[in-house]
């Protein structure tokens, strides 16, 4: 599979890995754009939101789970913090496999468009 993430989770290509179990996968971003940017990612190859089945929403439940631990333990959960998840070219997604942004560790744009 030439997908870059599925590669970071088969071990082809090497990350700053955080967590990982049989679902999800967090490591930092390799060009961080806040103090704390690590990506969340399901291990099955879903490629983004629109592609998403209603049986694998179950998998955004346990990486939101993820992405407040991950918060708490990187000192930002009181401070604040933001998901994102891009879907699509006009969303701004560029690698197609679905990954959850965790941002967080300064004052963040209150602009989202
Ligand atoms: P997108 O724009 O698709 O929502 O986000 C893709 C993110 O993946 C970007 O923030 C980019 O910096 C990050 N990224 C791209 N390639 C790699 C990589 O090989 N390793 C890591 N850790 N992050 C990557
Ligand atoms: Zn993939």
């Amino acid at each position: 599979m030439d997908c870059i993430f599925c590669k970071i989770i088969n071990g082809e290509l090497p990350s700053d890995a955080l967590y990982q179990d049989q679902e999800i996968m967090a490591f930092r971003d390799i060009n961080p754009m806040a103090p704390v940017h690590i990506l969340i990612i399901p291990k099955e190859h879903i490629i983004s939101l629109a592609n998403l089945k209603d049986e694998q929403t179950v998998v955004i439940g346990e990486m939101v789970k993820l992405a407040n631990e991950l918060a708490r333990r990187e000192g930002i959960s009181e401070r604040g913090y933001r998901l994102v998840i891009s879907s699509g070219i006009e969303g701004g997604q560029v690698i197609p496999h679905l990954h959850m942004h965790l941002l967080g560790g300064r004052v963040l744009s209150s602009k989202l468009y």
